[in-house]
């Protein structure tokens, strides 16, 4: 089940938390962000090609109907409520269902369409009449395997004879069983395993092989080894695509390396800014009088929807609990709670069903402040050496592309971290207006 699959990696961590720390924090953003996604991110950018043959021309779709698909999966994909492709789908649709099939390395943010498009080259690609397994695609959590099945589920609703299984720790399938769903999600080493000790999957005979998320597989050594040994095993002409969220160059040497003459297209992330961000602070004593602070601005201007970012689990919770004493309807997300829990509180406050929302930092991620009226720091981010943390402060506040609605921020500083505030305002003179103190009564 779910939950045991998370406390194995928990047990993981306690033994070595160094080395699995970044890769955890990387697959449970991603999951969190697939959880709370319900719609396309759009992009101001346009598609870069960064390699292609050129004597092939390049082309994009407009529709799905130019795609020439099957009947059955069409429908699937109107059923889903897709219109049109995505930006990212215009492009990688027609070189990914070309024939002959291309490889292709794609980078564009989560929720740019990514998965529909690789589900769709797997549902299209796969023969239903035969009952053998035809397409692989590795993912680097149980969780997030699930994930990409759903789509598959759902997508293929119609194709009646395409069925997914998925090799992941857990899915115990007696050695020398006969696998009959066209489609394997799984984890890198159970995959391998399913290949060679229990001979469960002949990989000479995988026609589309994903290596999805490859940003947060090349965080984890052993991954990426595996994934190497597998995709070594694939004959010659399986088509190969890899994705991935991020632009790291790391990231595409190791795409390089595991897919063969690759087509490469990216679609870049929009900048945030804080060109549209009145940003403030109070000069605060203590915690009591940044809580009054804070009393104050709901006194004095309408607020709609509001983050709290506090420093500590403890702080989230005694300031939620004094909200709550003052009649506010605050929810609370804290590192104790669950992916799928954070999800739910994260879901609840963009469905506008709480005013407020009290967070600690690492957990805050995936919430978007376009529809927030103010972002309070209840204490300015600073990373362990006690420097001002400039990156998650532009998270924090700062708003995406030129459409980002106008936005208001509070900081509360206490006296001696004044410094702080100056250099963060420093930091971001270019493109922002200084912080101006605000009235504190
Ligand atoms: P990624 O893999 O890049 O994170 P997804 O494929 O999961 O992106 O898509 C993000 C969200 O957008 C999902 O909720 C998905 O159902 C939806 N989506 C994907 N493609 C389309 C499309 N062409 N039209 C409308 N919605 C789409």
């Amino acid at each position: 089940t779910l939950r045991s699959v998370g406390k194995v990696k928990m047990t993981f961590l306690k033994q070595d938390g160094v080395l699995y720390l970044p890769f955890l924090d990387l697959a449970e953003n991603s999951l969190l962000n697939k959880l709370i996604r319900k719609s396309l991110v759009e992009s101001n950018y346009q598609v870069e090609v960064l390699q292609r043959d050129p004597s092939s021309p390049l082309f994009s779709v407009k529709s799905f109907e130019e795609l020439r698909l099957k009947k059955e999966l069409l429908e699937g994909i109107y059923e889903m409520g897709f219109n049109r492709p995505s930006k990212i789908q215009e492009t990688a649709l027609p070189m990914i269902l070309a024939d002959p099939p291309q490889n292709l390395i794609a980078q564009s943010q989560s929720g740019t369409g990514k998965t529909a498009a690789f589900v769709l080259a797997m549902l299209s690609r796969v023969n239903g009449a035969e009952k053998f397994p035809q397409c692989l695609c590795l993912a680097p959590t149980y969780e997030l395997a699930v994930q990409t099945g759903k789509v598959v589920e759902k997508m293929g609703k119609r194709c009646v004879n395409i069925r997914v299984t998925y090799a992941v720790r857990g899915n115990r399938i007696p050695r020398g069983t006969k696998i009959e769903e066209q489609i394997i999600i799984g984890t890198p080493g159970t995959v391998l395993d399913w290949c060679f000790k229990l001979k469960l999957l002949d990989l000479k005979k995988i026609s589309v092989f994903v290596l999805d998320e490859a940003d947060v597989m090349i965080d984890t050594q052993g991954f990426l080894d595996q994934s190497v040994r597998i995709q070594r095993t694939l004959p010659q002409d399986c088509q190969m695509l890899l994705f991935s969220a991020t632009f790291e160059d790391a990231v595409l040497r190791f795409a390089e390396q595991i897919i063969l003459d690759p087509i490469i297209i990216k679609l870049r992330r929009e900048e945030m800014t804080l060109t549209n961000i009145r940003q403030y602070y109070f000069l605060c004593e203590n915690i009591q009088d940044k809580y009054k602070a804070l009393c104050n601005i709901y006194g004095s201007i309408t607020v709609g929807q509001a983050i709290i970012f506090c420093q500590t689990r403890r702080n989230a919770k005694w300031l939620s609990q004094e909200l709550i004493l003052d009649g506010h309807e605050v929810s609370i997300l804290s590192g104790e709670l669950t992916v799928e829990q954070r999800a739910a509180i994260i879901q609840r406050f963009r469905e506008g069903k709480e005013k407020v929302l009290v967070t600690t930092n690492v957990c805050a991620r995936g919430i978007d402040v376009e529809q927030v009226t103010i972002v309070v720091n209840f204490k300015l981010p600073t990373n362990q050496l006690h420097c001002p943390d400039f990156e998650t402060y532009l998270h924090r506040i700062g708003r995406t592309g030129r459409f980002g609605k106008k936005g208001l921020a509070f900081n509360m500083v206490e006296r001696h971290n004044l410094p702080l505030l100056r250099r963060i305002e420093e930091h971001f003179s270019e493109y922002s207006i200084p912080i101006k103190p605000a009235l504190h009564v």
